[in-house]
């Protein structure tokens, strides 16, 4: 698995050291770098760390062979579970798709097979823009009518066109429950 000169690629990275950790790229991060970079090793994180985008901020992701020292770091600098599949693929690999964490509506994400019939009627569905941020309520009943009800609605994500910036194409799905 070790490659010359010690680098590991992504693919190694994230089969040998899954349980992964990220802390934004800020100032609290330069300032307790050494202090971070210290407890990396000794929890021994992957040497080669990687850095994922979300909403404009940076984060370095730190990875971990087992669950427990991913959580001891993630607690100790209040660091966010990074899951390697919410990667993005190819020449958008630094891109964290991955739902909005801190605001108002509380997303949850779809399964991989969820379709219209996995939604109940007290859940509302949302677009999220990975572009530019942008939370669109989707409309259930008037996509009802034109999508077949066993459509995977992953799949129809690549159609999404957020109402804010235009871009198409760039938006995950995400749930909410509706309030009562
Ligand atoms: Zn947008």
């Amino acid at each position: 698995m070790v490659r010359h000169k010690g680098a590991l690629s992504s693919w190694a990275i994230d089969r040998y050291f899954p349980h992964q950790v990220a802390l934004p790229s800020d100032d609290a991060f330069r300032t307790r770098y050494d202090e971070i970079a210290a407890l990396a090793k000794d929890l021994l994180a992957a040497p080669l760390g990687h850095s994922v985008r979300h909403e404009g901020q940076w984060y370095t992701v730190y990875c971990f062979t087992d669950p427990e020292s991913a959580n001891t770091f993630r607690e100790r600098f209040d660091g966010v579970p990074f899951n390697p599949k919410d990667r993005g693929k190819g020449t958008d690999w630094s891109r964290w798709r991955k739902l909005p964490w801190n605001r108002e509506i509380k997303l949850r994400e779809l399964p991989d097979d969820a379709t219209f019939a996995h939604l109940t009627s007290w859940e509302e569905l949302y677009a999220y823009c990975l572009a530019c941020g942008h939370i669109g309520f989707v409309d259930r009943q008037a996509l009802n009518g034109r999508i077949n009800g066993k459509t995977r609605l992953r799949s129809l994500e690549r159609r999404l066109r957020c109402s804010k910036c235009k871009i198409i194409g760039d938006s995950m799905f995400g749930v909410a429950s509706a309030p009562r």
